[in-house]
């Protein structure tokens, strides 16, 4: 039946997320549904309340922190091809976003799509890196789908934050930074860079980073802030979450530098917005040159692009000869750059 009907019509781009209709199977459902494939933990991609939820193991245990999903979890783990109803078969492949991120391979009557959810192509001490497969169809996440957006080497920006910490003894550098993927990049890259002190938690921060290192995440020295005299937290490191950064919770602290770390930094605007002192540009997302290369890379048949800035890449696709399609789906709000 299906080898009759046009191409990837299997598959189908709907208003809360991308369906299977012959399968009743859907990709990061805005709505709760039967059964939902989930990239990654993220509140617009992973939702609670499914019958059955398909996700890599690291993936299960966020929603079932986030979420308290429990019934119907079932894993997923990176390269295991998975049977599905409606004779689908699913492969969940590294994304390189946040702990547990995946694409999905979805393969049906001989064809081959993959759904990134969110990805990122840079170097990430906290997932393991994007994989680069091939497909007819990519649907990829357009974020930061803008020229504009060239996100610079984290390095650069973790020595920006080491140099504020340096030159202000007396004061403490407040990071805000989201609770799940952010925050413990940031924390593992300040490792990386050889910064061994106790770095201090937001109460909401906690448990995130236990599940990270659970999952065997270095993470080094926390502690949480929570009780700590505030003498002591001169010359220190706090993360927190973005909406942490200016409410009375921050009055604890010894004269706190406001840093926040996010792609939108590259927005003056925005780092204004938030009185962001040190606007840090860090973000979890591919920045337009990871987007284009990684459509040059999977070089599908076709791209159809999501959750974003639709219109330039939709554009450069054009440019570049290769069929493109942008796809308007609803209740991706970004929750985590
Ligand atoms: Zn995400
Ligand atoms: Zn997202």
């Amino acid at each position: 039946m299906c080898r009759m009907s046009a191409p990837f019509s299997w598959i189908r781009p709907e208003p809360h997320g991308i369906h299977i209709p012959h399968a009743d199977l859907w990709i990061d459902p805005a709505r709760p549904v039967g059964t939902a494939l989930v990239t990654h933990g993220h509140a617009d991609h992973a939702r609670g309340g499914h019958g059955r939820t398909v996700a890599t193991p690291a993936t299960l245990a966020i929603m079932k922190l986030r979420y308290a999903t429990e019934a119907g979890a079932e894993p997923a783990p990176y390269g295991e091809t998975i049977q599905l109803p409606g004779a689908v078969a699913a492969t969940y492949l590294p994304a390189g976003h946040v702990l547990g991120s995946a694409q999905i391979l979805l393969e049906h009557a001989g064809e081959r799509v993959i759904v990134t959810g969110d990805y990122k192509r840079r170097p990430d001490p906290t997932c393991p890196p994007f994989a680069v497969t091939p497909c007819d169809v990519l649907i990829t996440e357009a974020t930061f789908g803008l020229p504009v957006f060239r996100h610079p080497p984290i390095g650069e920006e973790i020595a920006k934050l080491l140099a504020a910490r340096a030159a202000n003894p007396a004061r403490c550098v407040l990071v805000g930074a989201y609770a799940l993927g952010k925050a413990q990049r940031v924390i593992a890259e300040l490792r990386a860079a050889g910064y061994a002190e106790p770095i201090y938690l937001h109460g909401a921060m906690e448990r995130m980073c236990r599940l990270y290192e659970d999952f065997g995440i270095d993470l080094g020295k926390l502690r949480p802030v929570a009780g700590v005299p505030k003498a002591e937290l001169e010359g220190q490191i706090v993360i927190c979450p973005p909406s942490a950064l200016a409410d009375r919770w921050s009055r604890r602290l010894p004269d706190p530098l406001t840093s926040m770390a996010s792609g939108w930094m590259r927005v003056r605007a925005r780092a204004r917005q938030r009185q962001v002192e040190l606007p840090l540009i860090i973000s979890d997302h591919a920045d337009w040159d990871e987007l284009t290369r990684t459509i040059e890379e999977v070089n599908p048949a076709e791209t159809w692009i999501t959750h974003g800035r639709e219109e330039a890449l939709l554009r450069w696709c054009q440019l570049h000869q290769r069929k493109a399609r942008a796809l308007a789906l609803v209740g991706y709000e970004d929750e985590d750059d």
